[in-house]
């Protein structure tokens, strides 16, 4: 028999410790310093338009120019590309000859929210709403009867653009979709959850003052007023506008401890602007060249040409390997199979209130660090990007050595449901990728929750991934 001692010891050595990351932050200051940047930044946009406008700043106060901007590149040049105001990517040319491959962290700015139907304006009993429909995956029923904000464009058929932000800040007002009192909601109480809101319902209220005159739709006519006043729009603008509505909420710090972070969007936010900082942040020049992706459409299947789906990231690549002067047939190809790639999208963290969708050896939980994901999909790894090992170990060895605190999980439990990020597209051109973000509680809610520890282990391990 062992001496206990000597137990502990063999088991110190050969089990895999699964720690709170807490009780080994010598840098809680650093941590909680970053985190107040990320809220702040946070603050600042909660739209992928207003994501990418706000990248572009910090980008360009960090000595990126656009890639127009360049006619030739040498190492340690930084550079970005703006794809229609929604989508961005950005690099910073390495040392090595670019054929050996790019090292790649690629997030989305776009997240779950409700959109203006293209004809949205209407009066109803002397109320004027805007109709909606829902983008990404939401429960509908979380949306009504919180303080909801407006953003976003109207483009006028002259090209000219109006921009719309109402509801941030202390003075303007707010919006807010009603919700049915607890003593007539019978009916709606028996039915099921996800039927308990109708997406026709989703209606958005924003006044009730008639305009001075005995017309019909006189409620409607006073909002038109005040819009044209406002903006110089007239209904018909609608019809070319881009109109989201998100939660007015701040983003704060959450717990007495202020250990964490609730805020509207960080999926995936965060991994924009852990992935970013980490970029902007680096001192020296990489070997690979290190790029940044800040896609649009994840929460809808990434399609169309802001999303990853499209050929615009190829096409930035392409102007790389031009303007080093390297370009020649199949060498974007060739690029790409030699590159490797963190997909940075948030984790679901297990959430002991609803344990049983979680298998608690193969959860991410708050405060234990970046979350892993080898693969992703749904029942029977359908759809999954599924990282080789070889690669795997490649991740841990980077995170190991340079002490950051990683874990490796799945997305809940076999047959309980799933998903999947825009790790299978850059992987189908032949990229090394694993997904490698933040576990979120209350995810695609209007009110996600992070930890600031995990925060700021996935800026470092960004960075250690980007001058590896
Ligand atoms: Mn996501
Ligand atoms: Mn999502």
């Amino acid at each position: 028999m062992l001496e206990k001692s000597e137990v502990e010891t063999l088991k110190g050595k050969l089990f895999n410790k699964k720690e709170n990351g807490w009780n080994f932050a010598e840098d809680k200051n650093d941590i909680f310093n970053y985190a107040k940047g990320y809220i702040e930044f946070m603050n600042k946009a909660k739209t992928e338009r207003e994501i990418i406008k706000e990248s572009e700043n910090i980008a360009k106060s960090n000595g990126f120019r656009e890639i127009h901007e360049y006619s030739n590149l040498k190492p340690g040049d930084k550079v970005y590309y703006i794809n229609r105001n929604k989508s961005m990517y950005l690099a910073v040319i390495g040392k090595e000859n670019i054929e050996q491959g790019l090292n790649i962290i690629g997030a989305h700015a776009d997240s779950p929210r409700l959109d203006l139907k293209p004809n949205p304006l209407y009066e109803d009993s002397e109320f004027a709403y805007f109709k909606t429909h829902y983008y990404g995956g939401i429960k509908k029923y979380q949306w009504t009867a919180i303080p909801l904000s407006i953003h976003g464009v109207i483009v006028k058929k002259d090209g000219s653009k109006i921009e719309i932000n109402i509801g941030e800040n202390e003075e303007d007002p707010i919006f807010t979709i009603t919700d049915l009192l607890p003593h007539l909601a019978q009916d709606q109480m028996e039915k099921k959850l996800k039927n308990g809101i109708d997406g026709e319902d989703l209606n958005l209220l924003i006044g009730s003052i008639p305009y001075q005159a005995d017309v019909p739709e006189a409620v409607k006519l006073n909002i038109l007023d005040i819009l044209n006043k406002k903006y110089g729009i007239t209904e018909i603008d609608f019809l070319s506008s881009e109109i989201e509505i998100v939660p007015a909420m701040k983003c704060r710090s959450l717990g007495f401890d202020e250990s964490m972070i609730a805020g509207y969007g960080q999926d995936d936010k965060i991994c924009v602007y852990t992935e970013l900082t980490a970029l902007v942040d680096m001192k020296e020049i990489p070997n690979k060249t290190a790029v940044c992706i800040i896609a649009d459409k994840e929460e809808i299947g990434s399609m169309g040409n802001t999303g990853m789906e499209s050929k615009v990231f190829d096409m930035f690549i392409s102007e790389l390997l031009n303007k080093l002067g390297v370009n020649k047939a199949n060498l974007l190809e060739k690029v790409f199979c030699n590159s490797k790639m963190l997909s940075a999208d948030v984790d679901a963290g297990l959430d002991p209130i609803y344990a049983n969708v979680s298998e608690k050896n193969n959860a991410s939980y708050l405060g234990r660090g970046i979350g892993i994901n080898k693969y992703t999909g749904a029942r029977g790894k359908s759809g999954a990007s599924d990282a080789n090992a070889e690669f795997v170990a490649e991740i841990r060895n980077i995170f190991e050595n340079n002490n950051i605190k990683y874990q490796i999980s799945e997305l809940g439990r076999v047959d309980v449901g799933g998903g999947g990020t825009i790790a299978y597209i850059l992987a189908n051109k032949g990229i090394d990728v694993i997904d490698c973000g933040v576990p979120v509680l209350s995810m695609h809610s209007p009110y996600e929750v992070t930890s600031k520890f995990d925060l700021y282990e996935a800026y470092r391990g960004y960075k250690s991934f980007y001058i590896n």
